[in-house]
């Protein structure tokens, strides 16, 4: 036998995920960290997504073909262009409006048949066919891919099982929830069946679950596909929310692994820094700049991939962070990729007022790298699960400033459950202003930038109990993800279930 023939038959051997992530920066970082962790374990990844998105992690790419990682990244066609969305728009951060996301979602499903061309053609090196489907759970269209191929179906949810059990209680109690939030003098109400007392809106009650026809179509089709899929992967670890664990196992009736912070699993600080897309900053000077700072003395502030506030409101955050007197880093988009007439002129010169306490990052952030840096104490957040839980990895505090969505609940889980962070006090959701035309909304004043973070970076007594908090579960966190940690033991069961299918099934997904 060759060499060649040797490594052949080695590979047959191993086990091959096909994983289909859904093309947004919240869901696509995390599950590029999932491919990457999988690979650590000697398993053959598929990656499979839209050539704007993989040339969005290019450097990722790059560094695993160096490492030798085994991954392979498939580009699938995705043809916007033929459902009325503008070239390009492969990621939802790329649309030019939140009206366009029900298009979108539901273009989804052009990806099948690319997909399964790709999987048609006969491999050259000798990887087996796959032996389970990773897919994220808006990918509805995967269930009959996996079935086509007789392989499990796991998908893969970005929240945290908080946040999932809230949306499926809320579901389910739907009709009173709406009446006692109509009938409450504040709008609020309390979710029952938790042990905590956490208070949703009429925001919570009724955007998260939709009322446009098609909306609720769409959502209804994803329900029907979860609730077929062999088990559920969550960005997440039992000890930060043991009884929401549990009581989702419960509910779900199917396993429930743990597989995060996934963010902690890369160390490589190059390769953590080009998550989800090149820095728009110079490591160096960014480095040089964090390592001049005290211990816990920065507080961060940015909103995730795709909120862009107004005008009106960047110049409130700007004078509220120039106010509290903390050094800074402030994550600034919307100069970049909206022309707001005026709006780099204000920067710039709110630049200079800062200089050397204050940096502005124009773009994309290494987020995850300066979240793990000692200089950083603080960090002001939209609250998007996968931010939320890269502050909670690193044992940071938080001031909370919800947008929309999920991020409202997210908040309650840190300031109520998790006790690790200090609320701004938003109650209704943002318009996302800049897109809208709406270039006045402001929902944070610069008093309250400046007393919340004064609040977050001190706060006394209460501060420093939340600080000790957050290292706690910073700790927590860590353990989770190291070898014999309950999210490396949930990766490691995730593995063994597929491998343990395969051996029921033999030879049946063995290569051809
Ligand atoms: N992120 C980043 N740099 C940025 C903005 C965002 O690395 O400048 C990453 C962030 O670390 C997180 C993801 O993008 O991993 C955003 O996901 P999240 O769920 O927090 O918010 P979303 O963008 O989905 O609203």
């Amino acid at each position: 036998m060759s060499s060649e023939d040797v490594e052949c038959s080695s590979k047959t051997k191993r086990l091959h995920f096909l994983l289909i992530p859904l093309m947004e920066q919240g869901h696509m970082i995390p599950m590029v960290d999932l491919a990457r962790l999988l690979a650590a374990h000697d398993i053959l990844v598929t990656f499979a997504t839209t050539p704007v998105n993989l040339n969005r992690i290019r450097p990722i790419i790059d560094q695993a073909a160096a490492s030798s990682l085994p991954i392979r990244f498939v580009e699938l066609r995705f043809p916007v262009v033929d459902v009325g969305l503008p070239e390009g728009c492969e990621s939802v951060d790329l649309l030019p409006s939140m009206e366009l996301i029900l298009p979108f979602l539901n273009a989804l499903s052009l990806l099948r048949d690319p997909l399964e061309a790709y999987l048609r053609i006969p491999d050259k090196v000798g990887w087996p066919k796959p032996a389970c489907l990773i897919s994220d759970n808006l990918h509805h269209w995967t269930v009959d891919v996996a079935r086509s191929l007789n392989i499990p179906r796991l998908i893969f949810h970005g929240p945290s099982c908080f946040f999932l059990l809230c949306d499926l209680l809320i579901n389910r109690h739907r009709a009173e929830l709406e009446a006692a939030v109509a009938a409450a003098s504040d709008g609020f109400t309390m979710l029952r069946g938790l042990p905590h007392p956490i208070r949703v809106s009429k925001h919570e009650v009724i955007t998260l679950l939709p009322s446009d026809p098609d909306k609720s179509k769409f959502m209804e089709t994803i329900r029907v596909a979860e609730e077929s899929a062999d088990g559920v992967l969550v960005n997440s670890f039992i000890e930060l929310e043991p009884w929401y664990f549990e009581r989702y196992r419960e509910e779900k009736s199917k396993p429930v692994w743990p597989v995060g912070p996934l963010s902690l699993y890369q160390e490589d600080l190059d390769v953590k820094a080009a998550r989800g897309k090149a820095s728009s900053i110079d490591n160096k000077i960014l480095f040089q700049w964090l390592d001049r700072q005290e211990v816990g003395s920065v507080v961060l502030v940015s909103f995730g991939s795709f909120i862009r506030n107004t005008m009106a409101q960047r110049i409130e955050l700007g004078h509220g962070l120039e106010a509290s007197g903390r050094p800074f880093i402030w994550v600034v988009k919307e100069v970049v990729d909206k022309q707001v007439p005026g709006a780099e002129e204000w920067i710039t010169d709110f630049e200079k007022r800062v200089e050397g306490r204050g940096m502005i990052i124009r773009g994309w952030a290494p987020q995850a790298v300066i979240l793990g840096h000692v200089a950083v104490g603080g960090f002001v957040t939209h609250c998007g699960w996968n931010s939320t839980l890269e502050a909670l990895a690193t044992g940071v505090v938080m001031a909370t400033w919800p947008h929309f969505y999920d991020q409202f609940l997210n908040e309650r889980f840190v300031v109520e459950v998790l006790k690790s962070g200090v609320a701004f006090g938003i109650v209704e959701p943002t318009n996302l202003g800049v897109e809208n035309g709406n270039e006045v909304e402001v929902k944070v004043k610069r008093e309250d930038v400046k007393r919340v973070v004064e609040n977050l970076m001190g706060g006394g007594e209460a501060g420093e109990e939340r600080r000790r908090r957050a290292r706690e579960l910073g700790e927590q966190a860590r353990t989770a993800m190291e070898e014999g940690g309950s999210s490396w033991k949930g990766l490691q069961d995730v593995i063994n279930y597929v491998s343990e299918h395969q051996r029921k099934y033999q030879g049946a997904n063995i290569s051809s």
